[in-house]
This record gives structure tokens, sequence and C-alpha cells, in this order.
């Protein structure tokens, strides 16, 4: 015996759930599985745990600096690990709650607990029961790579998932991977308290950012006492008594840190491999990762796959996107497509990241002729006034057309600031638009005109 339905959504991610009520609203029959917590990475082991840690690692950081504020308090801040961790369950949990009460409460929609393999194109299995569908979207997400480094099978270490366990303040943070889960990982242990040392592989931090913007970054880590090892090869983990040693060859510095703990932050690897997908007839390509078109259909008509399992995105915001593609394209007959959208992220170090469009790099290789401007966020009067002045504002625009093409805001509020251009970008606006638009002071914002009034030809 099987059951039909109109849809099978597999996972409870960023798109997954708000597919199925959009799919359930407009009458459809919806199955939505879920072999784990539900909402997925973002909501339990990514973006609202971290974010949430990342804001009481800030409050520490601000007590700490009470005297230059004019507050004095009780001497040294310490952290309760126990409670930092309570107060992130407590946010993460209402979330991840929040996600299941509601696709448990949509009419027309079947929540299923267990993990889901596909038998044929369109038929699925859960804890032995069989169901079929038409139309079928997986949504599985992605876990913490673990790549075959020697020792990694004697030597204990962390991923972004247990990292979410721990009530307790390790002594000597060792992190391996210096890209944007790492980077927030080391400035909140730092501040909770921990010794952090960052070992990369590559010759600099986040290395897919511009040099200038991975050397503010690494000066404002080294500032606050992490210490960061870079072009270290063949990295390797030792168990060493109660202590673990992180092995590399590098031309500088030992060959080895040891630490009390070691997180391993080195990237992402897509949940296709014990999916079924071979069944299915579904192709990945060498990574795991489905390979979809630009309106994230699958090799099998009816099939679709969305958010990190595509490749084609690794936030929350492009799998959310995602599921506005898909369910525009069926339910609306638009054509949304995965090419329209305009690359924006964010590293949520303090002070953060905001990016959008083009980096310099990707700039110069498309060999246009461009305006430029940089300016510091000493400059800016809000983060003088909050005494949060690291960093800078970085624009490029067309010089022909105008259009902006790219940006980095490395500063107090750079996460949000950076929205005024990428909406600018997607409404294929010039940059004039910005610059003689007034905006309220005292803000972040209101130097964009200005750092647009100081454009200058890039040689
Ligand atoms: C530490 C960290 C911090 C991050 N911070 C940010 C951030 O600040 N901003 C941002 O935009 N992004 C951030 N991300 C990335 C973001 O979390 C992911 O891009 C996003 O969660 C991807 O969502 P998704 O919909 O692809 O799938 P996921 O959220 O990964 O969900 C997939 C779901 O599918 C389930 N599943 C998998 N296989 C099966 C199966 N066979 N059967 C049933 N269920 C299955 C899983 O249990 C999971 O619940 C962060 C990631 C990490 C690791």
């Amino acid at each position: 015996m099987s059951r039909h339905f109109d849809a099978i959504i597999i996972g409870t991610g960023q798109a997954g759930p708000s597919l199925a009520a959009r799919f359930a609203a407009a009458g459809m029959t919806v199955a939505i599985i879920e072999r784990s917590k539900f909402g997925g990475t973002c909501v339990n082991t990514g973006c609202i745990p971290t974010k949430t840690l990342v804001a009481s690692a800030y409050a520490a950081h601000v007590a700490r600096r009470g005297a230059e504020y004019g507050f004095v308090g009780n001497g040294d801040v310490r952290v309760d690990m126990k409670r930092v961790k309570a107060r992130k369950d407590e946010v993460s949990g209402r979330s991840s709650k929040a996600v299941e009460e509601w696709l448990r409460g949509l009419k027309n929609c079947t929540v299923i607990q267990g993990h889901a393999r596909f038998q044929s194109s369109h038929t699925v299995v859960v804890n032995d029961e069989v169901l079929q569908a038409d139309k079928v979207f997986i949504n599985v997400g992605g876990r913490a790579s673990v790549p075959a480094m020697p020792g990694i099978h004697e030597a204990p270490f962390l991923t972004n998932s247990s990292m979410m366990d721990i009530g307790f303040l390790p002594e000597h943070l060792v992190i391996v991977g210096g890209s944007y889960v790492g980077l927030e990982f080391a400035q909140m242990y730092r501040r909770f308290g921990s010794e952090v040392t960052i070992v990369e592989k590559g010759p600099r931090l986040i290395g897919r950012e511009d040099e200038d913007v991975s050397d503010a970054v690494r000066e404002i880590l080294e500032m606050e006492g992490i210490r960061i090892r870079t072009d270290a090869k063949c990295i390797s983990l030792a168990k060493r008594d109660s202590r673990i040693a992180v092995g590399m060859e590098c031309d500088e510095g030992p060959p080895e840190v040891v630490g009390t703990h070691v997180l391993l932050a080195v990237g992402r690897t897509p949940n296709t491999n014990d999916l079924g997908l071979d069944r299915a007839g579904v192709a990945t390509d060498q990574r795991g990762y489905i390979i979809v078109d630009d309106q994230l259909q699958t090799n099998v008509p009816g099939i679709w796959a969305l958010g990190d399992c595509n490749g084609r995105g690794a936030f929350t915001h492009t799998s959310y996107n995602d599921y506005e593609i898909v369910a525009d394209n069926l339910l609306d007959s638009n054509h949304r497509r995965v090419s329209d959208r305009i690359q924006a992220y964010a590293l949520f170090t303090d002070p953060p990241l905001g990016r959008c469009g083009m980096t310099d790099a990707e700039i110069r290789k498309s060999r246009r002729p461009v305006l430029a401007t940089k300016l510091p966020m000493s400059g800016v009067s809000r983060a003088v006034e909050k005494g949060e002045t690291q960093g800078f504002i970085k624009i490029s625009v067309d010089a022909e057309t105008k259009h902006i093409l790219g940006a980095a805001i490395l500063g107090t509020g750079g996460d949000e600031v950076i929205h005024v251009l990428l909406d600018v970008m997607y409404a294929k606006a010039p940059y004039t638009v910005v610059q003689r638009a007034m905006h309220i002071h005292p803000t972040v914002a209101e130097y964009l005109p200005t750092a647009l009034s100081k454009l200058e030809p890039v040689a």
C-alpha cells in the first residue's frame, strides 16, 4: 500500500516549509518529511544559534570596554557558558518549535518524521511507508565536511553541530578553517574567554574576499588576541594526553599548535549520499551537489532540488529564494530564475562585513571601465559616536552605465547598510540615485552618498 500526494517535500530547511505552506494553501496535498530537528541547519546549528552566541560575545566585549564609555563594572567580565548556552537553546528551540507547529497546523499537509529515501523517481520510502507524488522537492541541506586528514579518526574534534552542545569554556580552541563559519566562532569564543588559534591552509583568511578585506578582518581578530596561522599545509590531528595537537607544514611558525579542543570549519558537504538518488536517476556533480537548471529542476522531470543541496547557494536567503522561484514558477506561471539574483551575504564578526555584487578581483576580470571609492569607517560620525571605527566602505560602479557593480562594507552596521546598495542594484538604477538621496543623520547609511561623491577611475 502506498499513499499518494500531489507533492512530497524532503527536508524542513529554509525552502521546504514555505513551499509546503504555499502548495497546501493552493489546495495541493503535501507530505513533508524531516529526519531530525525542524528548521534544519539555520535554525538548529547555523545562523540562529550562532548569531545568538555572537550577541552574547558582543555584550561581553562591550562590557569589558566599559571604562571607554564611562562606566565602571566590578572588574573582570567573566562569561557563564551554561547561561550563554541556555539563551542560545531558548532562541533556537523556540524557532524550531515554531516551524514544527506551523507545519502541523497546515491543512492539506502531512508531517512525517523519519529518513526519506527514493525507491524510484516518484516513490519515496520513510519508516517503511511508501509515498508517491507527481512532484518531489528535495531540500536536504548539508553538513560540516570532515576531510580525511591524518589523525581524524584518533583525535576528537568538534563541528558547528557539536559546538551547539557545549556549555563550558574551552581553554584553547584551535579552529581549522579561516572562512566565514570559523571566523565567527573564533571571535565569539575569544570574547567568551578562550584562547583561540585559527589554522588556515590558504594564504589568507576568507580567501574569496578581496585582499584588503581579508587583511582588515585579520587585523581586527589579531587585535583581540586571536592567533592566526595561514599557509598551513598538510594539516593533521593527534591526541596529546588530554589535549589535541594540530600539525601543519608552514614556512613560518612552529609545526603544531596544541589546544584543548579542535573545531573543524572547512566547508560543507551536501546530504545527498543517503537519499537513494541513483534509484530516482537524479544526477549529482562530483561533490554530491544535485545538478539543477535555472529554475531548480533536476534532470528528472517532476523533481526539484532547493537550498544548499543544489550548490547554487550556501545561505538561508538563497534557499528561501529557491523556494520563491519554484513556487512562483509552478503556481503563478512566473519565469523566475536563479541567475536573476545578485550575490549578497554577510560575515557576522564584529564589526560585520556586508557584501553585495562582485569582488574587485571579479570586476577586474570583467575588464570594464570602473569607478571606485573606499573610505574608512573612522570618517563615519555614527561609528565614531559608537566607538566602533574599524573597517571601511568600498563601492565600485560601472563608469559607463553608472550601475553599482559591487560593494563591501566592513564596519558597524555593515550587514544592514549593504541593502541600500543591493536594492539599487536590483532596481537596475544608477548609483546617482543613492548619491543624491537625503539619508538620515547620524547613520552609517548617510555616508553612502558621501562615498559615492568620491568615486575615481580605476586604472
Ligand atoms: C555555523 C553556520 C552559520 C551559518 N550562518 C549563516 C548566516 O548567518 N546567514 C545565512 O544566510 N546562512 C548561514 N549559514 C548557512 C545556512 O544555515 C544554510 O545555508 C541554510 O540553513 C540552508 O538551508 P537548506 O534549506 O538548504 O537546508 P537545511 O537547513 O540544511 O535543512 C535540511 C533539512 O533536511 C533534513 N534532511 C536531510 N536529509 C534528509 C532525509 N533523507 N530525509 C528527511 N530529512 C532530511 C535535515 O535534517 C535538515 O533538517 C550558516 C551555516 C552554518 C553551518
